[in-house]
């Protein structure tokens, strides 16, 4: 774990002798065990912001570390380790604005219902029904009336902010979900497979059901670009991702790894099946013709396939590399054709 991921990095006999140390000055310091006063003796004592850790013994040295004193300090390291884990500015930002609108809230609230408080006795006071309501209208009734525009007030700047941070989360799961597709073919890349994978084996495991990974290798790609150019071989991409997508079901899963390099996962399936499915692609994807403008030659190509079957227990990386290794059969016996791990 990074540094900047992690606020406290001491290992455990560190963390055992500095929770020691706490506890002690917990005691000394007469406070309640809470998590709020731990946290902040923990800053202390272990000094994770030398700073932070001055001002608290700077408290502790004029006997003033109280409930009261050290509230604003809690906030303050919230604050900080929440902008720690943030990501973006604009994030850290709003998270700043949310905790200032509160603390700003919560003094103001607490300032009325003091005075609140306070004007109560003279109410108690009153002798005439005159002066009762004299004192409500000039004491009572004007505190309220402040608590209730405060608490407005927060309502509205906390709907504020719910409606951007509706806004920062859609933005970013739009970013995750750009960074696992491939842009040229819009179905998963690498990054999007790792994860799938992970979540197939997962499934498969608790399950009980198969899985197959099928490797696909378009066959001499590199001549397509250079007879017909890179756009044309760009369409010939978009189009194998088209035909694994309508090739497999629901709960398989399809992406490209790189280059002209595919993979499909289908899970619930016999091992001769996966085989069976393969040839079906491979088939389709060699009796396709493209007319491409300018060429008088149709565009054909064929396609070369690895298949592997999850065996329990083993990693993603075991089963790609036997499907692989399938692969690589398949170009070294011609191309065009699906070899499985049976053959290895
Ligand atoms: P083999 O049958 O042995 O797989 O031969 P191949 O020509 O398909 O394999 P090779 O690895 O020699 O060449 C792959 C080519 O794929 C080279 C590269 O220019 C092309 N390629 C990789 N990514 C893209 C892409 O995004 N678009 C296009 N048009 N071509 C790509
Ligand atoms: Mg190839
Ligand atoms: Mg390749």
């Amino acid at each position: 774990m990074s540094n900047k991921s992690c606020r406290y990095t001491d290992n455990t006999q560190q963390a055992k002798q500095t929770t020691n140390q706490v506890l002690q000055r917990l005691n000394e310091l007469n406070v309640p065990s809470t998590p709020v006063h731990f946290t902040l003796l923990y800053e202390m004592v272990s000094q994770t912001d030398p700073e932070f850790a001055e001002e608290l013994s700077n408290l502790i040295k004029h006997h003033d570390y109280t409930d009261e004193s050290v509230r604003p300090l809690f906030r303050e390291l919230l604050k900080r380790i929440i902008n720690q884990h943030l990501p973006t500015d604009e994030v850290s930002q709003l998270i700043n604005e949310v905790l200032e609108h509160l603390e700003n809230w919560s003094s103001e609230s607490e300032h009325y219902h003091q005075l609140l408080i306070e004007n109560m006795a003279c109410l108690q006071a009153c002798q005439t029904q005159d002066k009762v309501m004299q004192c409500l209208n000039q004491n009572i009734l004007p505190p309220i009336q402040k608590i209730t525009n405060n608490n407005q007030k927060l309502q509205q700047q906390i709907n504020d902010s719910t409606q951007i941070i509706k806004k920062l989360k859609s933005e970013l799961e739009h970013v995750t979900t750009l960074a696992k597709t491939d842009s040229l073919t819009g179905i998963p890349n690498r990054r999007g497979f790792n994860e799938l994978i992970e979540e197939q084996i997962k499934t498969v495991q608790s399950e009980g059901i198969s899985l197959c990974m099928v490797l696909l290798d378009l066959d001499h790609f590199k001549k397509i670009n250079d007879t017909y150019g890179h756009l044309v071989g760009d369409s010939v991409l978009r189009y194998i991702a088209r035909t694994l997508h309508a090739e497999t079901k629901g709960h398989d899963a399809i992406a490209r790894l790189g280059g002209e390099e595919f993979v499909i996962l289908l899970s619930d399936i016999s091992y001769q099946n996966a085989l069976n499915i393969s040839e079906k692609i491979r088939h389709r994807i060699a009796s396709k013709v493209l007319s491409v403008k300018g060429h008088t030659l149709p565009l054909k190509f064929t396609s070369s396939f690895g298949v592997s079957q999850y065996k329990a227990r083993e990693s993603a990386d075991q089963l790609f590399d036997r499907a692989d290794r399938a692969l690589y059969l398949a170009k070294q016996n011609g191309r065009n054709q699906t070899c499985g791990e049976h053959q290895l």
